[in-house]
């Protein structure tokens, strides 16, 4: 099944997320629309993490364990935050949109100030960190069990697309992701109605099974290349061999794209 053009539902700019090459900012995503006739869109969705704190902080993850350092940095973030939106606005490209990719920090609130979710296209939430939770010393089944107890909290919280979903299980955790994961998941996202991630950036085994069970389930996938890199802009090679993979008939899967045009 090849359906095009997508729209990527994840990527970043060097301004507000340190993992990202220098030099990517939104006119860079606007130029790769002229060279990318394929692509019907991109969200811009920078890290909470590093649009509210410092390099030094967003790094050690201890926010997730202190939430007050949000709240102390509440501000800082919010005027970088509306910078970053003001820079995305100038661009004028209708098809490059304001998001962002969210953690939930351990009292339940995200990386974000609230006031700014109805001026973003999509709000993706992801697991990057769950310090304290250390697969070298807790048995597989007990890092699981909070890692899913905190996927679960995160799914409810509003967000449109759940990022990544195994990726912190699969290559943090260590846990291999099986059919069980998949249904759970899947399960998970149509309760809440949030869409489900595969992103190209980190590929995980298993994301066939996933398309296959999304569309059995109605759950919207949505395409996310994470760009962090020029040479990831606009590359949905992954996505297309995923959906040949899951072989399914045209029109079987809904494939996310964006529902709030701020
Ligand atoms: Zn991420
Ligand atoms: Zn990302």
């Amino acid at each position: 099944m090849m359906q095009q053009p997508f729209f990527d539902c994840h990527a970043h700019t060097a301004d507000l997320s340190y993992c990202c090459d220098p030099g990517i900012t939104p006119q860079t995503y606007a130029d790769a629309l002229a060279a990318h006739p394929e692509v019907a869109g991109f969200v811009i969705t920078n890290h909470g993490f590093a649009a509210y704190f410092p390099a030094e902080i967003a790094w050690k993850a201890e926010f997730m364990r202190r939430p007050e350092l949000f709240t102390a940095f509440r501000q800082y973030g919010n005027a970088r935050l509306e910078r970053h939106l003001a820079t995305l606005a100038a661009v004028g490209e209708p098809r490059v949109l304001p998001g962002m990719e969210v953690e939930m920090m351990y009292d339940g609130r995200l990386t974000l100030d609230d006031k700014f979710r109805p001026r973003l296209a999509a709000v993706i939430g992801s697991v990057h960190f769950l310090p304290g939770v250390d697969p070298k010393v807790m048995p597989p089944q007990q890092v699981l069990d909070i890692w899913w107890d905190h996927t679960q909290s995160l799914a409810a919280t509003g967000i449109d697309i759940l990022a990544h979903p195994f990726r912190w299980i699969h290559k943090n955790g260590g846990v291999t992701v099986t059919m069980e994961m998949v249904h759970a998941l899947v399960e998970l996202a149509r309760r809440n109605a949030v869409a489900l991630e595969i992103n190209a950036h980190f590929s995980i085994p298993g994301d066939v099974d996933l398309v296959r069970a999304c569309a059995q389930a109605g759950v919207a996938v949505a395409f996310g290349t994470d760009s962090h890199s020029v040479s990831e802009i606009g590359r949905f090679e992954y996505h297309q061999s995923v959906l040949r993979g899951a072989g399914l008939p045209p029109g079987a899967l809904t494939i996310w794209a964006p529902k709030r045009r701020p």
